[in-house]
C-alpha cells in the first residue's frame, strides 16, 4: 500500500484542519498519509525557522508540505523551482518534494478559482471591491483577474498595503486592471470579495457599512470558520447572490493532495467533509 508523509508550517495552526481533509480524503483512495502540524509557535521557531523545517522535512522523507501565514513568502528562497502561479504571486502555500527537488505551488489561486467558478458562474465580472489585501487577498485577486474581472479595486485600513498589491497586479495583469479605493465604490461594483478576518469569532461584526450592500451585488466570501459569516447573512437577506470561504478551502486541499500524491481527489466529497468538521 502506497504511503505518504506530508505536513503543515505556520503559526498558530492546532485548530487546523487540513490534517483531517487530506487523512480522509487518503481514507478514501485506499492510501496510508499522514498529515503533520509543524507548528513555529509549540517549536518555538521564528517564522524565519521556515528554512530549517524544510529542510528537515525533506531529509526525513517528507513528500510534501502545505505552508500558512506568516511564511509563504519567507519559505521561497528555500525552494528550487516554484510552479507558474507560486511564482508570479510570489506566495508558496504548497511545497512538493520529488526526484531530490523542492517544488513550490500555489493553491490557495487554484482553489479559489474554482470555488467561484462553481459556485458564482457567469457572475458579472465588469467591476470588483475586494476588501483585504492581505495574504489571502493577494492570491484572491490574482485568481479574480486571471479569470476575466476587468477592474479589481482593492481596499484595505492599512492603505499602504491596498496600493502595494494593486502595483504588483498592475505589473503582472497590465495598466488599469486594479487599483486602490475605498469601500464606497461598492456602488459602481458587480461583486464584492471579502478577504479580511472580520467575521470570524476574534473579529466579529460587519467589514463594511451595511447600507453599501443591495439586491444585484454578489458577495464573495474568503472566511470559512464561521461558513456563515455576518457579511453573508446580511448579503443573502438582501437577495444578493453569495459564496462562502468552505470551497476555497476545500479545493486548495484537493489541488495539494492531488500535488502529493499524485491522484485524483474529490473536491466535492473533501468540501462536504470540511462543512461537517
Ligand atoms: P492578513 O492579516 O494577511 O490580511 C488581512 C488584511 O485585511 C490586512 O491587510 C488588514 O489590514 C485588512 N483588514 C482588516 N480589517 C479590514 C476591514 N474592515 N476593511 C479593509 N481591510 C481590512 O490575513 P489573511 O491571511 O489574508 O487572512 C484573511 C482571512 O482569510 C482570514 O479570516 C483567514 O482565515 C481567511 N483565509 C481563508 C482561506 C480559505 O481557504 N477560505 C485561505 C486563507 C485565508
Amino acid at each position: 500500500m502506497p504511503s505518504y508523509l506530508t505536513g503543515l508550517i505556520g503559526s498558530g495552526i492546532g485548530p487546523s484542519l487540513s490534517p483531517a481533509l487530506h487523512e480522509r480524503e487518503a481514507g478514501r483512495h485506499g492510501i496510508r498519509l499522514l498529515y503533520r502540524t509543524l507548528d513555529l509557535d509549540t517549536l518555538g521557531l521564528a517564522p524565519e525557522g521556515v528554512g530549517e523545517l524544510v529542510r528537515a522535512a525533506r531529509l526525513l522523507g517528507f513528500d510534501g508540505l502545505n505552508i500558512t501565514h506568516p511564511c509563504k513568502q519567507l519559505v521561497i528562497e528555500h525552494l528550487d523551482e516554484l510552479a507558474p502561479e507560486a511564482a508570479e504571486l510570489g506566495a508558496v502555500n504548497t511545497v512538493v518534494f520529488r526526484g531530490g527537488r523542492a517544488v513550490g505551488h500555489n493553491t490557495d489561486v487554484t482553489g479559489f478559482a474554482k470555488a467561484f467558478a462553481r459556485g458564482l458562474p457567469d457572475a458579472p465580472a465588469g467591476h470588483v471591491v475586494q476588501l483585504g489585501a492581505g495574504g489571502a487577498g493577494a492570491a484572491v485577486a490574482h485568481a479574480l483577474l486571471t479569470l476575466g474581472v476587468d477592474r479589481l479595486t482593492l481596499c484595505d485600513t492599512d492603505p499602504v498595503r491596498a496600493a502595494a498589491l494593486a502595483d504588483a497586479l498592475v505589473a503582472r495583469f497590465g495598466e488599469g486592471r486594479a487599483a486602490p479605493g475605498v469601500t464606497a465604490q461598492v456602488a459602481d461594483a458587480d461583486g464584492l470579495v471579502h478577504a479580511t478576518p472580520t467575521g470570524m469569532a476574534a473579529h466579529p461584526g460587519l467589514p463594511l457599512p451595511a447600507v453599501l450592500l443591495r439586491p444585484g451585488l454578489w458577495v464573495a466570501e474568503v472566511v470559512y470558520r464561521p461558513l456563515e459569516t455576518e457579511l453573508l447573512l446580511e448579503a443573502r437577506a438582501l437577495g444578493c447572490r453569495t459564496l462562502d470561504g468552505g470551497g476555497m478551502a476545500a479545493f486548495q486541499a484537493a489541488d495539494a493532495f492531488r500535488l502529493f500524491t499524485g491522484l485524483a481527489p474529490d473536491p466535492e466529497q473533501m468540501l462536504a467533509d470540511l462543512t461537517g468538521l
